[in-house]
């Protein structure tokens, strides 16, 4: 008989069925209109009941399936039974049928860290810009992100009632990503995609110092990584803090997965073993082509702001 499919795999096929249950249930609670916003550091900084059940669904239900693998979330949340209604135990075939890479097929359970933003974009959420929601599950072995989900629950949403609501993306390092088509941004120019809600004087120097042709504002870590798969920007810069581990971990392993690179703003690659601090301290710089062409000109000024 076939050997089982490796452990990676399988969390990964687990994760895309998981992410289309979170997909499920941000799309409930928004039409049941109670969102039950709770401010966490301030009004910059949201929760709502999706990010909450979201977060139960996709941690209990990961846990349920493969208890010894870490699991850090966004959210605190008191540690209650998790309801039954939450909890997904499904999985992709589809992913299930690719090979593991050779280098990823000995990996056991303890050595997985698995971030998970339970809504990615809460503001634009709360604000009715659904297109800019994801869900995050990103997935490390060694302190690299090898392995992402992101669901975007409210893809095609303006496309009139015939369009199919929201998308899976996936990827692993070694087999490449799927659920969307890979696009080159226009050649020869430079399209800044950035933060609508938590911009700052920094974050705008050192945007308005790379000269570019245009700047896209929206909400979502995760939305700005799938804007520069399909080429509608060239580069993701926010040089801030405030962007964190489960923010980067499930874009970067399908930006890496692609061809593209995702670091802080001083070229550092980001860590994800699980004693890493969350805090992406120095901002994020993201592209699918062309990283030198970005990293190279971010003035010393901003990079000095910015320590790791
Ligand atoms: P944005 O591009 O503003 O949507 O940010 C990307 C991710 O980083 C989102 O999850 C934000 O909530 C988070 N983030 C960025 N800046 C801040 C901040 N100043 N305070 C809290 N969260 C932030
Ligand atoms: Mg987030
Ligand atoms: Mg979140």
């Amino acid at each position: 008989s076939m050997a089982s499919p490796a452990l990676l795999m399988r969390v990964v096929a687990s994760a895309y069925s998981v992410a289309e249950k979170a997909a499920t249930i941000v799309r409930n609670v928004m039409a049941a209109g109670d969102l039950g916003i709770v401010e966490k550091t301030g009004a910059n900084d949201l929760q709502t009941k999706a990010d909450r059940l979201v977060q139960m669904s996709i941690c209990a239900s990961l846990a349920r399936k493969f208890p010894k693998v870490t699991i850090i979330g966004e959210e605190e949340l008191p540690t209650d039974e998790v309801n039954e209604e939450l909890i997904e135990d499904g999985h992709c075939e589809e992913i299930l049928k690719k090979t593991c890479p050779a280098q990823y097929t000995g990996i056991k359970e303890e050595e997985l860290v698995i971030w998970v933003d339970p809504l990615d974009g809460t503001k634009e959420y709360t604000e009715g810009l659904l297109d800019h929601v994801t869900v995050l599950i990103g997935i490390a072995y060694g302190g690299k992100a090898i392995a992402g989900v992101i669901n975007q629950p409210y893809y095609n949403y303006e496309a009139g009632a015939d369009a199919v609501l929201g998308r899976t993306i996936w990827g692993v390092l070694g087999i490449g990503a799927f659920g969307f088509q890979l696009t080159e941004a226009p050649a020869g120019k430079h399209i800044i995609v950035t933060t609508r809600s938590h911009s700052s004087a920094l974050v705008n120097d050192c945007i308005s110092a790379l000269k570019p042709d245009s700047v896209i504002r929206v909400g979502g870590a995760g939305n700005k990584i799938i804007q520069l798969i399909e080429g509608k920007a060239s580069a993701y810069i926010f040089a801030s803090p405030g962007c964190k581990k489960w923010d980067t971990c499930a874009p970067e392993a399908i930006l890496h997965a692609v061809g593209g690179k995702i670091t802080d703003i001083h070229g550092n690659s980001f860590q994800y073993n699980k004693e890493v601090k969350h805090m992406n301290s120095a901002g994020v710089l993201a592209t699918l082509r062309n990283y030198d062409y970005y990293a190279s000109r971010i003035p010393n000024a901003v990079k000095q702001s910015l320590v790791p």
